[in-house]
């Protein structure tokens, strides 16, 4: 199969970071997720997590100029030459623009933007139940894992926690963040002819299958 450059679009809590695991190991390419490179770099309280983390604690968007930045310096690692998922990047016209540019600077190969499509219903109920583990950082859901509000990490033993911005003031926002802000990006890729669309609503590994499917065979799936 060609190098592959993909970019999964949805809204918050649409499932892009679990499908995107699946999907790197599936497909072999280099899994990039803005969102975890902020949570790091907040953690750490380096300059960008200092800068970011107003923003993400109240579901707001991260200013375009240092997500661009920080997605640039990303992609000219070398474990991106052979191809790469973006997770939550770009989610405004202007980073798509840059994104743009940005390939057509380096190989210039056509991206492959994948819109996850879900109810807003079902996304504030896998919000409201998500859980993240503080050492492997792998994503659980009380609805759907069979996890206690107490519960160690199944996997090693983590402590798991709420993000701040799944809190249902922050979701809210970040509801209201996608339909103003990344929407419009759903356009500019359609518009390119780079865009499929997958329902993501079902049972998990059913929907990553599905994805992998559609991804291999992008031309049987709706543009
Ligand atoms: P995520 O894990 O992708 O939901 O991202 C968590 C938060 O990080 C978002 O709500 C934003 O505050 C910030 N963030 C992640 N990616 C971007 C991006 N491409 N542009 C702006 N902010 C971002």
């Amino acid at each position: 199969m060609r190098q592959l450059h993909l970019i999964l679009l949805g809204s918050p809590g649409a499932g892009k970071g679990t499908h995107a695991e699946y999907l790197e190991k599936e497909l072999g390419i280099t899994h990039i997720s803005t969102g975890d490179i902020l949570r790091e770099a907040v953690a750490q309280q380096s300059e960008l997590g200092k800068k970011a983390q107003q923003y993400m604690d109240a579901g707001q968007l991260v200013p375009d100029e240092l997500i661009i930045e920080l997605a640039q310096q990303r992609l000219q690692q070398p474990d991106c030459t052979s191809g790469w998922l973006l997770d939550g990047f770009p989610r405004t016209v202007a980073q798509a623009e840059a994104l743009t540019q940005l390939i057509e600077e380096s190989n210039g190969s056509e991206p492959l933007a994948v819109n996850m499509t879900i109810s807003d219903q079902e996304v504030i109920r896998r919000l409201s139940g998500r859980r993240l583990c503080r050492d492997c950082a792998q994503i659980f859901n009380v609805y759907r894992d069979n996890i206690g509000v107490a519960d160690p990490c199944p996997t090693c033993g983590g402590q798991l926690y709420i993000r701040t911005d799944d809190q249902p003031e922050a979701i809210k926002e970040r509801l209201k963040v996608y339909q103003d802000e990344t929407a419009p990006v759903i356009e500019y890729y359609r518009r390119q002819g780079q865009l499929i669309t997958v329902d993501v609503a079902g049972e998990q590994q059913q929907v990553s299958q599905h994805l992998l499917a559609a991804i291999k065979a992008p031309q049987a799936s709706e543009k």
